[in-house]
């Protein structure tokens, strides 16, 4: 694709999970001839994304640039909710933001990229005279109710919490959902969590337009919804721009040694194996873990899980012991069917194995989309953020995957065998990997030359540049 060369600089919020897509976006925009500078928030009193982590993306992409952008120490942390705390951090690296822009990189931007928590950057591209945009890498119709909930939450009778499986409609849903299904973070109305996140939805809108880790065919009810302005009352709603999917191909942030997990899948039948796995930080109190090992010994089915220490046992052991933590003589009794591996796999690699056929996955939107691109259908469980509702659209609306669990519920041995078995020997598994299959298709198609999320990376070129040609683009 030929066109004007554009400069942008990325600005993902704190921690890895916020990092990546951020990479698979200036990915895409180096392909189509732009240049991506990712800078990253580095406070010292945070979990936040570790310099080292930087430099191991940098080292796999050296086509990116990255730039640390040092933070104070936020004022107050003991205490303080997590998702206060990471604004706060977030803010007082504002300065920094402008130095950059302003004056390491003066009139050489030609757009900031914002992740969705990064709003109060708004206020440093206003300052400098950069448009802002931000890059929303989760699904379309989380955007749509992220929108729309500061100005329907203070009209309902509780707190989502309390209201419980009560059902509450929002644009861009198939169904009205249970309230538990809303964002983890907002489920108490009260709490610091919800304000900050009540802000920052509300900020959203402020852009000039959002680009979506999201494709067309994916989610019509939802761009329609976002498209014709119901998710923000009294003010219009950005315009959207569907992009993706942008993934994780398998090669972003991997060594070059081969993972022992592969070598395992290797060898497995095709489409024998579940795969387990919950994002960059999910992990299960010892008891569940106990829990679905059991059930998955009695699914009879082959296994591949991520095991991380259970939240209780947060840094008091230094080694994950898994014989201690996982029922008696289970690793000996499955071992050759099953494998079990500590806190990280090469997920992109291995959602893409032929011999994976069912992704247990804590909903995730990278997981999400990574299994899309790779037909492999799925058993929602999720953990925390807006996962619950990716569910439902998981669920509900896309029909690429069935139920588990969700927050902070126990799920007894017995469901996790039976939706195991669901989907990998009933009617309904046949049914989703049909429908996975073409999920695949769509996706690949929309990232075609002239595909939608080629054609809606154009119109944002265009949004952004209206006077500049844009020969040879799609349109
Ligand atoms: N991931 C991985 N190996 C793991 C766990 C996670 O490579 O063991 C990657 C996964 O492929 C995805 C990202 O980490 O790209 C997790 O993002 P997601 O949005 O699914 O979940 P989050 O970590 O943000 O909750």
């Amino acid at each position: 694709m030929t066109g004007k060369k554009r400069t942008f600089v990325l600005y993902p919020s704190l921690g890895v999970g916020h990092l990546i897509p951020m990479v698979e976006l200036a990915k895409h925009l180096l392909r189509h001839g732009h240049g991506a500078l990712i800078a990253v928030v580095d406070p010292p009193d945070t979990d936040a994304v570790s310099a080292a982590a930087v430099a191991r993306l940098a080292a796999a992409n050296p086509a990116i640039a990255f730039r640390l952008l040092p933070a104070p120490a936020s004022p107050d942390v003991v205490g303080v909710h997590p998702a206060k705390r990471d604004k706060d951090t977030l803010q007082l690296a504002n300065p920094a933001l402008r130095d950059l822009l302003r004056d390491s990189l003066p009139g050489a931007v030609d757009a900031l990229l914002l992740d969705m928590f990064c709003v109060d950057a708004l206020d440093v591209a206003a300052e400098v005279g950069v448009p802002a945009y931000f890059f929303f890498a989760s699904a379309a119709g989380d955007l749509a109710v992220f929108l729309n909930l500061p100005y329907l939450y203070p009209t309902l009778p509780s707190s989502f919490r309390e209201m419980g499986e009560t059902l509450v409609r929002c644009p861009g849903m198939p169904t009205p959902i249970q309230a538990l299904d809303m964002p983890w973070t907002v489920l108490d109305r009260e709490s610091d969590g919800t304000k900050v996140r009540m802000y920052q939805w509300k900020r959203i809108a402020e852009a000039r337009g959002v680009l979506v880790n999201s494709f067309d065919w994916l989610e019509p009810r939802a761009l329609t919804a976002l498209g014709d302005g119901v998710c923000v009352p009294g003010r219009p709603t950005p315009r959207v721009f569907c992009i993706g999917p942008l993934v994780n191909d398998g090669s972003t942030g991997q060594s070059g040694e081969r993972h022992e997990c592969l070598a395992w899948l290797d060898a497995q039948p095709k489409r024998s194996v579940v795969f387990l796995c919950f994002g960059s930080k999910g992990a299960f109190p010892a008891a569940q873990l106990q829990e679905i090992a059991r059930g998955l010994e009695s699914s009879g089915h082959r296994f591949l899980w991520v095991v991380r220490s259970p939240p209780e046992e947060e840094g008091q052991s230094p080694e994950l012991d898994l014989g201690r933590l996982l029922p008696a003589g289970f690793l000996d009794r499955n071992r050759g069917r099953g494998m079990v591996v500590k806190n990280w796999v090469p997920q992109a690699q291995v959602v893409r194995h032929e011999a994976v056929g069912a992704f247990v996955t804590h909903c995730g939107w990278n997981s999400a989309l990574e299994a899309i691109v790779s037909g492999l259908p799925m058993i929602c469980w999720p953990l925390y953020a807006e996962q619950a509702l990716n569910k439902v659209f998981m669920v509900e609306e896309m029909k690429i995957a069935v139920a588990l669990g969700r927050y902070e519920e126990f799920v007894r041995a017995e469901e996790v065998e039976a939706k195991v078995r669901l989907v990998m020997e009933a009617e309904e598994g046949r049914i989703l990997r049909e429908r996975l299959a073409v999920a695949r298709e769509k996706a690949l198609e929309a990232t075609r030359e002239c595909g939608s999320s080629q054609v809606a990376f154009a119109e944002f070129l265009r949004d952004l540049d209206k006077s500049s040609s844009v020969n040879g683009e799609c349109n």
